[in-house]
């Protein structure tokens, strides 16, 4: 039987983990607090452990961050990790640093099978879902390096968005015991208000969310009617505006924010007219409490699409801020290094060039130990 990456199992999952092994419950919170809060991986440094339950994990068990292939730090203070996940694949975490908060966006799959017209990991097609250690462990290493770097004995990140590559609610039964660890006050402690979900818009898998886990909800939009939004998310060709916002509006109940946050990205000439903002003002209003973030569209070669101009994203708040909802525009950050939405793994579908950076020295600081 293979060693397991104990990155991948809640408090819940450690604990019958641990039962097997004849451990009690105090010692799986005990092991939980040295992986997430201190960054252990090594057995050897718990010193409150008995020496037994350590012998015993050290044959059966590991903590193992993913391999870091590149970090690039922007003049923003953006940080972007690309990490290998095998077999010629490679995911994105990026850290984006602000005076009120520390936000980390996360990847869930390889690739992306929804297919947006306006998303670059969309072109590259689906690999695979991403384990939940794979998920946890974007956190568990930035989290923990950045510590090390700062200096910091405190939590450094306090925000998550599953809003790097990949559709979170594809990928869901991975999905649901990372966020168990990042609300988990022995594991990262963060309220359900800063751990956001952002989806394409797969209905019942919202529904699902709204039993199991009820983080912030964020779903992409884009389109203020379904025959466009059918061009540019397919999936509303399965479940269509009416549906989505109708489980948007039941999830709201049991939501941490009495909003959901509706993410629009403005492709020129496609959906950026002032009727697309009094059509989606139509939509909207007195129907689903909301926010809108407008995202400047990140060009890319295969697209074929264009960004919105300045003038014209700001015409189109305007109609929307002057019928009452809450508007704003998302400040691109890390655009000298790709970090900007939409441009995450933009070169990892050409292998061949992965492969090249696998080949590259990385300096990286090292997790793991506190
Ligand atoms: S926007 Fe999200 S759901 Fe759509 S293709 Fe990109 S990663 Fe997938």
């Amino acid at each position: 039987m293979s060693a397991v990456n104990l990155l991948g199992l809640d408090l819940d999952s450690l604990a019958a983990y641990c039962e097997q092994l004849g451990e009690k419950r105090f010692r799986a919170t005990q092991l939980f607090r040295w992986i997430h809060q201190k960054g252990a991986s090594d057995f050897a440094q718990m010193s409150d452990l008995a020496k037994s339950l350590r012998d015993k994990l050290a044959g059966r068990a590991h903590i193992s961050a993913l391999p870091v292939i590149t970090e690039q730090v922007s003049a923003d203070g953006t940080i972007k990790w690309l990490f290998d996940v095998g077999q010629g694949n490679a995911v994105e975490a990026v850290y984006i640093p602000e005076d009120d908060r520390a936000t980390l966006c996360i990847s869930s799959q390889a690739g992306c099978a929804v297919g947006c017209r306006f998303c670059s990991t969309g072109h590259q097609g689906f690999s695979r879902n991403l384990e939940t250690w794979e998920i946890v462990a974007q956190l568990w290493w930035a989290e923990h390096s950045l510590r090390k770097r700062l200096g910091a004995t405190q939590r450094i990140i306090s925000n998550i968005v599953m809003m790097g590559m990949g559709e979170p609610l594809q990928n869901y039964g991975a999905l649901v015991p990372a966020l168990r660890i990042f609300l988990d006050d022995h594991g990262y402690g963060l309220s359900r208000r800063r751990v956001t979900v952002s989806t394409s818009g797969v209905v019942p898998m919202i529904d699902r969310l709204r039993e199991d886990v009820p983080v912030a909800l964020a779903v992409s939009l884009h389109a203020p009617n379904d025959a466009l939004r059918d061009q540019l998310v397919p999936l509303n060709r399965k479940y269509p505006i009416a549906e989505l916002l109708a489980s948007c509006v039941h999830y709201l109940d049991k939501a941490p924010r009495d909003f959901i946050t509706f993410e629009y990205c403005m492709l020129d000439g496609v959906n950026d007219t002032l009727e697309h903002a009094q059509e989606l003002v139509a939509l909207l209003r007195g129907k689903v409490p909301c926010k809108l973030n407008l995202i400047p569209f990140n060009p890319f070669p295969a697209s074929g699409l264009v960004r919105s101009s300045r003038e014209r994203v700001s015409a189109f708040a305007d109609v929307l801020l002057r019928a009452g909802l809450v508007t704003t525009v998302r400040k691109t950050r890390g655009d000298d290094i790709d970090a900007a939405c939409g441009q995450l793994a933009g070169e990892v579908q050409d292998r061949t060039r992965v492969h090249q950076r696998l080949l590259r020295p990385v300096v990286v600081v090292q997790a793991g130990s506190s």
